[in-house]
């Protein structure tokens, strides 16, 4: 079946094509200097006084946890219904994942259940605004400052919101976004690290170039490091990207607004709320079915989505479930109970900035009519 609507989009025109064209007419396609200035227009959009440019969210995650020094013998807590690389960064530097269940109602980490998973090996905490969105964010921090808890904000699904007027990526020590292409923006693959504090900023830095210190000597390497630069081909793309991402969290909630509209009414499927006090900024726009609807049913409705042309995915199976993570660790089915059950209720629709209010219709139509049938 030919896709008739897609899941997703990037928002690319002449000003990035020709910012990549820029770039390709000179010499310098990596280590010129477009990554500073990338850096420079995050450093100033987010109010922070350190942007790092990475080549994925992953990779400066990953650096973060480097950089707080989490290794062997820690546990970090996290959420269990996120992107697998939030727990993978934890499991890569060496560190344990601890998941901790949700809250039904913002779909981020329950603050209220962190405490209860806090031991003498707990060093911080990875929170992600799921879709999006910053709700609870702020109960969330103040249990982790009560405990003395370092916060890396996995921020890659944020970039632009808001919680009580202040930006998604400045709750944590640090922070991080990530740029590929079904992100609110897109470097094609990228990320950026974020922070206020000049010796983490320092060492990612290092890390992030072969562990080369700020001292003379291109091959004088410091410590054990990583090639995660972004080039200035990429950069080119991010910085044309950054300077319109309030048109982007506007273009985005038009088309949240247009799914609201077709989907009200219909008690067979709940359209995400925007929480109080937050500005959305869209990542993706993710329904849920009613409680009575199996997995099963919610699967069925997505492979007929798929036959009749519409692009879905079941955005999170619970990362704790992954077979790799299950078996490491011993987790079974039911271990977190609220994940559980919104994971197997979720069902993201075709979301982009150029979403038409003819897809979202048709989109909306389908959905429907796929739920007759079940
Ligand atoms: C996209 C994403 C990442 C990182 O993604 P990359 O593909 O490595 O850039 C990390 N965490 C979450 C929650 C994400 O959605």
């Amino acid at each position: 079946m030919e896709i008739k609507v897609h899941l997703s989009r990037p928002d690319i025109t002449e000003a990035e094509i020709d910012a990549v064209c820029r770039v390709l007419r000179t010499p310098n396609l990596s280590l010129g200097p477009k990554p500073r200035e990338f850096e420079q227009a995050f450093e100033r959009y987010i109010g922070l006084k350190h942007a790092i440019a990475v080549n994925s969210g992953t990779s400066g995650l990953f650096l973060c946890a480097q950089a707080l020094g989490w290794g062997p013998g820690d546990e970090i807590i996290t959420t269990p219904f996120t992107f697998i690389a939030t727990a993978n960064i934890i499991m890569m530097a060496g560190a344990k994942p601890v998941f901790v269940d949700i809250d039904p109602e913002t779909l981020n980490i329950n603050p209220g259940k962190i405490e209860a998973a806090i031991t003498s090996r707990t060093k911080g905490i990875v929170p992600v605004e799921v879709f999006g969105s910053p709700a609870g964010f702020d109960r969330i921090c103040a249990v982790a400052n009560k405990h003395n808890l370092t916060i890396l904000e996995d921020s890659c699904e944020g970039l632009g919101s808001l919680l009580d007027g202040k930006k998604v990526g400045t709750f944590g020590k640090m922070s991080v976004f990530a740029f590929y292409p079904n992100k609110q923006m897109t470097t094609g693959e990228g990320g950026m690290i974020l922070t206020d504090d000049d010796d983490l900023a320092a060492m990612c830095r290092s890390l992030r170039n072969q562990g080369r210190g700020t001292g003379p000597g291109w091959l004088a390497h410091e410590r054990l490091g990583y090639n995660y630069r972004l080039c200035d081909i990429n950069c080119a793309l991010g910085i044309v990207q950054l300077s319109r991402i309030e048109e982007f969290v506007q273009k985005r909630n038009a088309v949240a607004k247009m799914y609201q509209q077709c989907l009200a009414g219909d008690e067979r499927v709940a359209a995400p709320q925007v929480p109080v006090n937050c500005r959305m900024s869209w990542f993706v726009y993710v329904v849920r079915l009613a409680d009575r609807y199996t997995q099963q049913q919610r699967n069925a409705v997505m492979e007929k989505l798929t036959a009749r042309g519409i692009q879905v995915s079941n955005y999170f199976p619970p990362v704790y479930l992954q077979p790799f993570i299950a078996k490491q660790y011993g987790f079974r089915q039911g271990d977190f109970p609220v994940t559980d059950a919104v994971a197997k209720s979720t069902i993201a629709l075709p979301f982009h900035n150029n979403l038409t209010p003819k897809e979202a219709q048709l989109v909306c139509r389908e959905l429907k009519a796929c739920l007759d049938e079940i």
